[in-house]
């Protein structure tokens, strides 16, 4: 090398030392924190999370829900916060996979600092995890979350002698829900990043203090980089799995065998302490709760009492549904009728007006007019979860699912398959092995989503007028009748045992929370919403394409139309359930893409603009009365159980497929649904016709 090149290298090198030292300082001005909010279920977190950043991330009562780590941003003076929502846990044992998922957020040398989330209204059990997270050895924050409840129920924490008893880290009491006490939180947690940390709150007896110590000297030496030596020096005696993975420590004399239950002791006796010493009782009111829960969560009438508080959700998702319907109807008409005439006006091609108007508009827009009925169903569902009643069905329903083999914590994914079977499926992680999540899978399906309200809405208002919302409801319950059933069946043929039960807390009753109620129903309108503008759009379009078209171009009568060739292949198949019409094999393949296309389908196959109106439905019932003057209620009725039993839609299988990893099994959850769809149908139409 030249002496020239050596120069011009040595430029290079101090001009790239002088740029790092600018950007070094550029990060000191603006500094930048990643921090994780981490607690038991139902604290709070993700409520703190979306009132930090703004963001609105479902909240809810039961495990699962938050399955990954969701990230979003907010800040505090000059200091930049990336706030990560981490799924519920106990403790930091990696036993489900949200213990899992959160354990790594924790640990991740990309976290900077941890807000542990804690119920301040039941401090006791949240203290736990608390005590654990301090063996981290990370900054970290305690935010005594529900403040307000605390307060109500005339309790009183002594702010003094709690931070001293957790090693003298920042404790900020907030109310996520109510907004409190947030700045000062964020206040806290900068200040304290500065500062670091103490890894030592309680003392284990000698024998395992030694233990730690000794450990700690090994691991110092083996892995000098390590920090939170102390943490895993116990997770070793613990005999967890994956520290002893990370760290194969050969000294058997040191870890001569599980040291877990003597430190599971040790922090729960501290616990205690910490309890006398901090808690105060001003006055003591006695818990409502307990009256109505002898009710809500009876042995025996536990289940009648969720039927029927279920049954009044529908009665009032079709009367409040229906007056609203109204307003809908009337501006989907006229929408519909002024773009006939622009088109008209236009001089669009005939095609082209039926595309838009008889396709598109009566295919989307007649999904739009649901909305109320969903609306109202999710305003309910959201009040019966954020009220805490939905984690007392689970725990009414607890000892129904243990008998099928299925873990009581799988009742929790099937209720929220009322909404939407996606996350329903998603939420089965929240279960422990394998193999119960693939029972829950292959049940959950049978749960009515909310895309199967506006087929029941459609034919129960059609064929069954006086008892519209008894019917849906009967819907319902099938489904979930079916579900156990079907669970039963999978158990006997593994001859399976009963399975171990839930162990859910109850979370104290209270006055639904309207942001928290406003986040979930936004939610689930816009996942509706977005919908009908893709999924259902594009099937819209299909659909309308396979009925004006056959062999020989455009056709007059969809009779002719490719449509017809392929639902005629299907009507010797559904002929035995009474669904023998090529009409209804269009509308249920169709309905594949998702189920509330086989409404759009109904409104397309009978050239109604609008089938939700009551013109609309006259003129499909007289369509399908001239077509097939024997299909009454009873055929009525076995569509719509074979519409609730059948193949889930497309977005369910791929989120299947995703969450078992396997086409098989997959493949096999659509052989059964099929089957079983067909074989139900049937059997209620060939001993119904006996009667009728
Ligand atoms: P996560 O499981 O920790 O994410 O808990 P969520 O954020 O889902 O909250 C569980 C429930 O507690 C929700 O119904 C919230 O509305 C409610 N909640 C959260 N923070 C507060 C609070 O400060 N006060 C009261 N009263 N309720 C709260
Ligand atoms: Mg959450």
């Amino acid at each position: 090398m030249s002496c020239h090149e050596k120069q011009r290298t040595n430029e290079k090198q101090r001009s790239k030392e002088r740029q790092a030292k600018k950007e070094g300082q550029a990060k000191k001005q603006k500094k930048h924190l990643n921090v994780a909010c981490i607690g038991n279920p139902n604290c709070g977190k993700t409520t703190l999370f979306n009132a930090l950043t703004g963001s609105k991330l479902k909240v809810a009562n039961w495990p699962g829900v938050t399955v990954e780590r969701v990230e979003g941003e907010t800040g505090y003076e000059d200091t930049g916060i990336t706030l990560i929502d981490t799924p519920g846990i106990y403790s930091l044992t990696c036993y489900t996979i949200e213990e899992k998922v959160t354990r790594q957020c924790a640990m991740d040398d990309g976290i900077d600092a941890i807000i542990n989330v804690v119920d301040a209204s039941s401090l006791e059990r949240n203290l736990y995890l608390t005590l654990q997270l301090l063996e981290l050895g990370k900054p970290m924050v305690l935010a005594l979350n529900m403040i307000d409840v605390v307060k109500e129920r005339g309790m009183e924490i002594d702010m003094h002698r709690l931070p001293e008893m957790l090693g003298d880290i920042p404790v900020v009491p907030v109310s996520a829900a109510k907004r409190t006490g947030l700045d000062i939180l964020l206040h806290a947690l900068i200040h304290h990043c500065e500062e670091g940390m103490e890894e030592y709150v309680l003392d284990y007896p000698r024998e395992i203090e030694e233990k730690i110590a000794a450990l700690g000297v090994r691991m110092q030496t083996h892995y000098p980089s390590h920090s939170s030596v102390r943490w895993h020096a116990i997770k070793l005696l613990e005999d967890d799995e994956e520290v002893k993975r990370e760290h194969p420590i050969s000294e058997v004399s040191i870890v001569d065998r599980s040291y877990e239950k003597e430190i599971i002791q040790c922090k729960y006796s501290y616990i205690e302490k910490v309890m006398g010493e901090t808690l105060f009782y001003k006055s003591k009111k006695a818990a409502s709760t307990d009256k109505i829960d002898r009710i809500l969560t009876h042995p025996f009438w536990g289940i009648p009492v969720f039927l029927l508080i279920m049954c009044l959700v529908f009665f009032l998702t079709f009367t409040v549904g229906d007056a609203l319907k109204g307003v809908f109807e009337t501006g989907l008409d006229a929408f519909s009728g002024a773009a006939a005439v622009l088109l008209e006006r236009l001089g669009a091609a005939g095609w082209l007006q039926s595309l838009i108007v008889e396709g598109i508009i009566a295919g989307v827009g007649g999904i739009l007019t649901f909305i109320p009925n969903i609306f109202i169903l999710f305003l309910a569902l959201a009040m019966l979860e954020d009220s805490g009643y939905m984690a007392r069905v689970a725990y009414v329903m607890d000892s129904v699912m243990g008998k099928v083999g299925l873990s009581g914590k799988a009742f929790l994914p099937m209720i929220l398959g009322f909404g939407c079977t996606v996350p329903a499926i998603m939420a089965t992680r929240a279960l422990e092995t394998e193999h119960d999540r693939r029972k829950t899978m292959l049940v959950t399906p049978f749960m009515s989503c909310s895309a199967r309200l506006p087929i029941y809405v459609l034919l129960s208002d059609m064929f069954f007028p006086k008892a519209a919302a008894l019917t849906a409801f009967s819907m319902y319950v099938v489904g979930m009748v079916i579900a156990i059933l079907a669970a039963l069946g999978v158990n006997r043929l593994e001859k399976g045992k009963e399975n171990d039960s839930l162990l859910i807390e109850l979370p104290e009753y209270k006055r639904p929370n309207a942001r928290t109620i406003r986040i979930y129903v936004w939610n689930k309108l816009k996942d509706y919403l977005s919908k009908a503008g893709t999924t259902i759009f594009v099937a819209s379009i299909l659909i309308w394409f396979v009925l004006n078209f056959g062999t020989a171009g455009m056709v007059e009568n969809p009779a002719d139309s490719f449509g017809a060739v392929l639902g005629r292949i299907l009507v010797p198949v559904l002929a035995p359930a009474g669904l023998g019409m090529w009409q209804i094999g269009v509308a249920l393949l169709s309905g594949i893409s998702a189920k509330e296309v086989v409404v759009s389908s109904f409104a397309v196959l009978f050239g109604v603009a609008n089938a939700n109106s009551d013109a609309g439905m006259a003129a499909i019932v007289q369509n399908i009365h001239s077509l097939n003057p024997a299909f009454g209620p009873l055929n009525a009725y076995c569509l719509m159980l074979f519409c609730l039993l059948y193949v889930p839609c497309v977005a369910t299988v791929a989120t299947v497929k995703k969450e078992s990893g396997s086409w098989k099994f997959t493949m096999k959850m659509i052989a059964f649904q099929l089957i079983l769809a067909w074989a139900v149908s049937t059997l209620v139409f060939q001993i119904g016709s006996v009667f009728v």
